[in-house]
Formats: structure tokens, C-alpha cells, sequence
């Protein structure tokens, strides 16, 4: 893309009970079809809001658009912190929320007893009980986040084999250059943790987080604002991962996408935990942003062989120790974590001998 403003793109899936009113809109003209290439996604065809509706763009709360007369629901909170603030930011005003979400959101930051579990949903039920209400700009005082400008001008919506999304483009800070010798980090992720990320023999991981379960019988209400705040929290634990590993990173190694979908019911809880988000989109796009590269591996075999051991040595796993018969003894994490920064030089170094041969 041809542009000087560094941004990060962010598609929402948005509700099936918009999409009545998005077909009006292709008809009446309103969404105008547009060949233009967008590097989030790279089929289906884009649409362009007329000027007036770019214009008046608002988000109403967490769930809910507004673009132009076009009211459009979809999960908007699945943006990331940064770009999330910017865009509540900008639409003060008419921007919702559910008072005293914060104490209810801090509390997943850390393990719950099943005591803490019942008294929390207690509280969520409450708060729902309540409804939105108006944002102030007090509400928007964040110690680690300066908004940026929300780029309305750039919302399109693309239809891709008849479900429909929409794309959200933020403002970045201007890019920095990478200093030579800044750090070559791995980020290994999963569940719990969700991600740990390895450099020399530095390691840094996410927060170990409360996740309580609701019963069935729940309203929707209840629900919806539990499955926020649960990614929520996962999202604090990522971003202050990155607060802490992208000032020292040069280059940062990822798994190659769709390995992790193999294990199990992973991709769903990957999902509600906001990892699938920060590993197939703004972790990297937020890297990119900042001058840094990032660079995917094939992660297979990371998590059973020793990153100590000079050659190529198997080990077992044990819940979260994995030890080599070498007497190596690792956090399976960090020693996966290394394993995909030894990858990146092995990969390096395969590179460079097929160049000089
Ligand atoms: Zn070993």
C-alpha cells in the first residue's frame, strides 16, 4: 500500500443481521463496489462508503458501528488496546459502555478461586443489569496508551462468499529504526500461558489469567459481556507482553499459521483468548509498524527437542517441564520459544550457503 501514515488494519466478521441492510446499501449505491488492493485480506470484493457515511462514523459500544444511517454489529472488541482506545477516542460522545467494567476486567489479570468465580459473575450480572451508558473522556484516562487517529476515511467493507466484514484502519506511531544487534525473539503460544517469548537467555510471558466458567442458563447479556471480558484480559496479557519485548526486538520469530490449529480444540480457545488475533494479525502487523521484522517458521518438533543440546536431541515433556537425556531441564515454553530463534539461524544459515554455492 502507497501510503506515508504507518497503520495496523483490523477485519471484524460482521453480524448476519446486517447484512439485509448492507445489500440495500450495495443497491442504493451508498457501498460502492471499488477494485483497490487491501493487504489484510486478499479476495472477495471491497466496498467503499460514500463520503458522507466515512464521515459519520461512530462506534456505539463494543458490538456496534455506526456508519452513516447504517447501524452495523459485529465484534469490535476484538481490536487490540492501542487501536481500541484510539477508535473510543474519536467516537466520545456516542460511545457506551457498561459502568465499573474496569474492577470486573482486572480480576481475570490473576488465578480465581471458585469462591472469587461466583462473586464475579454476581458482578457482571449486576453491571449488566444497569445497561451502557455514556462514556465520559475520564473514562478514556490510560496510563499506557496514547490514541492515534482512527483513519474513517479508510473503513471499507469487503463481501468474501456471502459473509461480509468490515476494516478498520488506525494510525501507528512513526517507525522507528531498528538499531544493528537488536534482538532476534521467539514467541512460542498456547492456552496458559498464552504466549512466551524467548531471546538469549532473557524470557518474558504472559500473565497467568482467571477464566470463570458461565453456566448455561445465562442470558445472552450476561454471556456476551463475559466472552469481552475474557478476551479483554487475554489482550492486557499480550500487550504488555509486546510493552516489554518489542523495545529489544530486531526481529521477531513466529510459528508458521495453522500449525496450532492441529491441536485439539485449540483454534476455539484460541479465539476467545484473543491469541488467534495477536498471532495472525496485530502482533505482527504492530511489529511491522514499529520497524521490525518478522519472520515464520514451521514450528513442528519445537516443543520435543532440546535447545541446549548442540545436535538435534529429543526430549519429554512433563506439564510444563521438559527435560533431554542430556540432563537439560527447561520450561517447555522457553525451551519451545528458543527453539523457533534457532530455527530463524538455521534457516538463515541455510539461506546464505545456497548463496554462495
Ligand atoms: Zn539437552
Amino acid at each position: 500500500m502507497n501510503d506515508q501514515t504507518h497503520h495496523t488494519s483490523h477485519v471484524i466478521r460482521v453480524d448476519r443481521s446486517t447484512y439485509r441492510h448492507l445489500q440495500q446499501a450495495v443497491a442504493s449505491g451508498q457501498l460502492q463496489p471499488n477494485a483497490e488492493h487491501l493487504d489484510v485480506m486478499t479476495h472477495g470484493q471491497i466496498y467503499r462508503p460514500n463520503v458522507q457515511m466515512l464521515n459519520a462514523q461512530m462506534l456505539i459500544h463494543d458490538r456496534e458501528l455506526q456508519l452513516g444511517s447504517l447501524t452495523i454489529t459485529g465484534e469490535f472488541y476484538r481490536v487490540p488496546e492501542q487501536e481500541y482506545t484510539s477508535i473510543i477516542t474519536a467516537s466520545l460522545g456516542a460511545y457506551r459502555q457498561y459502568p465499573d467494567v474496569y474492577p470486573l476486567l482486572t480480576a481475570l489479570l490473576s488465578p480465581m478461586t471458585p469462591a472469587d468465580e461466583t462473586t464475579w459473575l454476581q458482578d457482571v450480572r449486576f453491571t449488566v443489569a444497569q445497561g451502557r451508558q455514556l462514556a465520559s473522556g475520564t473514562d478514556m484516562v490510560d496510563d499506557i496508551w496514547t490514541p492515534t487517529a482512527w483513519l474513517r476515511d479508510r473503513t471499507r467493507l469487503i463481501e468474501l462468499g456471502g459473509d461480509w466484514f468490515i476494516v478498520l484502519y488506525v494510525a501507528q506511531p512513526p517507525r522507528r529504526a531498528v538499531p544493528e544487534g537488536h534482538d532476534v525473539i521467539g514467541v512460542d503460544i498456547g492456552l496458559n500461558p498464552l504466549a512466551t517469548a524467548a531471546w538469549g537467555q532473557q524470557h518474558a510471558v504472559t500473565w497467568r489469567l482467571a477464566e470463570p466458567a458461565v453456566p448455561a442458563g445465562e442470558s445472552a447479556e450476561v454471556r456476551l459481556l463475559a466472552e469481552t471480558l475474557t478476551y479483554a484480559a487475554a489482550r492486557a496479557a499480550l500487550e504488555d507482553l509486546m510493552v516489554q519485548v518489542l523495545p529489544q526486538a530486531g526481529t521477531l520469530v513466529l510459528e508458521t499459521i495453522g500449525y496450532a490449529q492441529f491441536r485439539g480444540d485449540f483454534t476455539a480457545s484460541a479465539r476467545r483468548r484473543a491469541v488467534a488475533d495477536w498471532h495472525q494479525s496485530w502482533g505482527p502487523q504492530r511489529a511491522y509498524a514499529r520497524g521490525i521484522r518478522v519472520v515464520r517458521v514451521p514450528a513442528a518438533f519445537t516443543s520435543q527437542t532440546c535447545s541446549q543440546c548442540r545436535v538435534y536431541t529429543l526430549g519429554t515433556r512433563q506439564g510444563a517441564t521438559f527435560t533431554c537425556p542430556q540432563g537439560h531441564v527447561l520450561n517447555t515454553h522457553i525451551n519451545a520459544a528458543r527453539n523457533l530463534v534457532r530455527r530463524y539461524w538455521g534457516l538463515q544459515a541455510r539461506a546464505r550457503r545456497r548463496r554462495v554455492a
